[in-house]
């Protein structure tokens, strides 16, 4: 079977493998790893195993954090509104020698700037609005406006509609690196003005490439697509957001959102990720994948593979552009979902059950796009594919016959 679904994700055989029998027994303790607590010295080992793996595979530099978290990526967008407002009052208040009154007005005309490409990025900036407020967050790109009301492209960086010095401060500029849904992926890191705080989500495209790391504010994932199984997120945090924050006194004093405790990053850094019970099958598992993806080459590896399959792949579809339609225009292409639509009535269904026919499964696209989605993660070997280019091929030979 090859399994090309959006996520959760299909892990590679040898990680399975070795997970399954630590599930059973781990390291010949005589309990499996889901047994033993998450406050033992073996709990405490797989975390900083994996904190290393990550660490090194992404060259995180010095300043910097890795929380592991629940909740799903969709967490994170109430998360980093709580936490970045909170930093950006406390940094304000300081500057501001703590006169509430002044540090009110400055973050009045403060805000979020938000980059709408797809789905996921609209979801986030609708948290950030109905946790901090409509006129707390500007959305200073959106992609529908650039390409006839659909997503399927991303507006440059120059373009973007920044809050401007003298009207008002960003608290931070939060975009998604890679839209699941939508087929788009950013090429690299966006120029904006030195300063700004940088949060991106990268979901379905951690560990695929290299990342300049120090460019952000935050990055975060949840696991369950390139990297492991879902329960889990993983969070690079730039250590000043951890440190420098306001009490709940002052927060309730600037009239801001108190995060639940769940979602406070310096509650979670102080405890090592262990504020509550963490699921430490699920950081096992990351770490594992983490191994293998250093054993193979650490991620240039991961990138000029990925570049290959996905190649492969709209070549193909670019071959028979009659008949497939990619959704998202050529540049923004997503290495990592690969979306199109089959032009001819009943075609789409046909591709897919003739896909499950050949052991390839999971090509439907989201069920709020309908067409055709490709996920060509890190596990997805170019063997599966050549066996995917292959059917395709038949198929729009036969279709176009
Ligand atoms: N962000 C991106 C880019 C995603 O692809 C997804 C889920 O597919 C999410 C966020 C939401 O993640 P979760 O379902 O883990 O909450």
């Amino acid at each position: 079977i090859a399994y090309f679904g959006a996520g959760p994700a299909s892990l590679p055989t040898a990680v399975l493998e070795e997970a399954a029998a630590s599930l059973l027994n781990h390291l010949n303790t005589g309990l499996g790893i889901a047994e033993h607590s998450h406050r033992s010295a073996l709990a405490n080992d797989v975390l900083r195993d994996t904190t290393n793996r990550l660490k090194e595979l992404l060259e995180v530099p010095e300043g910097y954090s890795v929380i592991f978290m629940q909740g799903g990526g969709t967490t994170q967008f109430s998360a980093v509104p709580y936490n970045l407002f909170s930093h950006f009052a406390k940094r304000v208040l300081t500057e501001e020698n703590n006169d509430i009154e002044k540090t009110k007005a400055r973050l009045q005309k403060a805000k979020a700037e938000y980059v709408l490409t797809g789905g996921w990025s609209s979801k986030a900036c609708t948290e950030a609005k109905r946790l901090v407020g409509e006129e707390k967050v500007q959305v200073i790109a959106n992609a529908k406006d650039v390409n006839g009301g659909k997503w399927g492209d991303i507006p440059a960086a120059e373009s973007w509609n920044l809050v401007k010095e003298g009207e008002g401060e960003s608290v931070y500029t939060y975009y998604c690196d890679n839209e699941t849904v939508d087929g788009v992926e950013f090429t690299g890191v966006p120029q904006v003005p030195e300063g700004r705080y940088v949060v991106a989500d990268m979901s379905s495209n951690i560990l695929s490439r290299k990342v300049d790391v120090s460019k952000f504010a935050l990055i975060y994932a949840g696991a369950q697509k390139n990297v492991g199984t879902a329960g889990l997120t993983i969070l690079i945090i730039r250590d000043d957001i951890l440190q420098t924050q306001c009490n709940d006194t002052e927060l309730r004093s600037l009239g801001l959102p108190l995060p639940p405790i769940m979602l406070h990053y310096p509650t979670l850094t102080a405890n090592n990720s262990l504020y509550n019970t963490l699921p430490i099958f699920e950081v096992y598992i990351c770490g594992l994948v983490m191994k293998k993806l250093l054993e193979t080459g650490g991620l240039g590896a991961m990138q000029a593979s990925a570049d290959r399959k996905a190649s492969k792949i709209y070549a193909l579809l670019d071959k028979y552009e009659n008949l497939f339609k990619v959704v998202p225009k050529k540049a923004v292409r997503s290495r990592m979902n690969i979306c199109f639509r089959i032009e001819g009535e009943g075609l789409e269904g046909k591709f897919v059950k003739g896909g499950e026919e050949r052991g390839l499964l999971g090509l439907k696209g989201h069920r709020s796009v309908g067409g055709i989605r490709i996920s060509n993660y890190n596990s997805i070997t170019e063997e599966q594919v050549d066996k995917l280019t292959a059917y395709i091929e038949e198929f729009a030979k036969s279709a176009t016959a």
